[in-house]
């Protein structure tokens, strides 16, 4: 299991930076997301290490060995992108088996190999069908298949998933983090869904504008953003602008009892993110505001309370506290210390 180490990699396209100075150490055997917004650089970064673009800048390197000039066919990487380009002539069993046939293995062996890959992939039933006769979740199955037949040291997948249905993508996400497990495989998987990227990945990259924003597992992204564009792409989060004063957070009138990061000095302008479930209604607790109720969405387990405060409008996510609410109540919530994350203000950072 080979580790993945990027340095300094950078990708122009004429003007447009599409991927700007990144570096990154990934574990060998990890299953790591780079997740971020459309247009962030997401496809270009594993194309540049999956050896089908150069890069402008920088270098790449598999266990310790510089891959940055070797042409992918020579770097043993399984691949699967957004669309499988499975063969539609060929049955299911020699989909996969067909990269082994073309490098020379006797074609009893591929086959076997095949048989092994299907039976992992629990299609075994399916070997002989068409592509034609397949759903969208065993085709995909059988992509996943095809790319590991050469047992490629790096596992690489572009949005695998974007074609499936949200019921069948979520099985798929599962399912894949369990192979992937049980074979050990060095994998990157490129998606822009956080949801996808919190329940497959080991470690997250989050990624704007060509660079990367942070990363780190997916507790540490939510509960530590290290931004307010990461604390925004990731989970829900209220925001609000304040100014440091006196060594603490003046939101318009109240005065926030929580000790900003030291390196914070009087006047400087601060956005200020809290979760919605980590927010509370009720008069008790630190740093408490009032506010109006505008509106609740009750889903079940939780409820979305809506709220005008006299600093912005938030929302809280109830899921214990069963008070009756009306549009219109005036309550009091609480934002505790700990749960508050102070950010310098840059609002061209933050996504829309
Ligand atoms: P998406 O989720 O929409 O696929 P992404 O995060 O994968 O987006 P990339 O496809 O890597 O983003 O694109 C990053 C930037 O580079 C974009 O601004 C894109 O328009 C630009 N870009 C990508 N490929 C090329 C190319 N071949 N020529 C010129 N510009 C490109």
């Amino acid at each position: 299991m080979s580790g993945l180490s990027l340095k300094y990699i950078r990708k122009n396209y004429g003007d447009v930076r599409a991927v700007d100075n990144v570096s990154l150490e990934l574990q060998g055997g990890a299953l790591t997301a780079l997740l971020g917004p459309s247009g962030c650089g997401k496809t270009t970064l594993l194309r540049m290490i999956a050896g089908l673009e150069d890069p402008s800048a920088g270098s790449i390197s598999l266990g310790g060995r510089d891959i940055t000039r070797l042409p992918a066919h020579k770097r043993k990487f399984g691949m699967v992108f957004q669309s499988f380009a499975l063969f539609p002539h060929l049955n299911v069993s020699d989909n996969v088996s067909y990269a082994l046939t073309i490098a020379g293995t006797p074609r009893g062996q591929a086959a076997a190999r095949a048989h092994e890959l299907l039976d992992l992939v629990q299609l075994s039933a399916f070997a002989e069908r068409r592509i034609g006769e397949l759903s969208g979740g065993q085709r995909q199955r059988v992509a996943i298949a095809r790319a590991l037949a050469q047992e490629p040291d790096v596992f690489l997948l572009d949005e695998p998933m974007s074609a499936l249905d949200a019921k069948l993508r979520e099985d798929m996400q599962v399912e894949l983090r369990q192979l992937q497990q049980r074979l050990g495989i060095t994998t990157i998987v490129v998606t822009h869904d956080q949801h996808e990227a919190m329940t497959m990945a080991d470690q997250i990259v989050v990624m704007s504008q060509g660079r990367v924003e942070q990363m780190g597992t997916p507790q540490a992204i939510y509960h530590q953003p290290e931004n307010a564009f990461v604390a925004d792409f990731i989970g829900k989060a209220n925001f609000f602008d304040g100014v440091i004063a006196a060594g603490q957070v003046r939101l318009g009138d109240h005065l926030l009892q929580i000790t900003p990061p030291a390196n914070f000095i009087d006047g400087s302008p601060v956005r200020i993110a809290i979760r919605p479930e980590k927010a509370a209604l009720g008069g008790q607790g630190a740093n408490l505001l009032p506010a109006k109720v505008t509106f609740v969405r009750d889903v079940g387990p939780v409820r979305d309370i809506h709220l005008e405060t006299s600093v912005g409008p938030m929302i809280v996510a109830d899921s214990d506290n069963r008070q009756p609410l009306r549009i219109g109540d005036v309550v009091q919530v609480s934002l505790p210390a700990a749960a508050i994350h102070v950010f310098p203000r840059l609002q061209d950072k933050v996504a829309a």
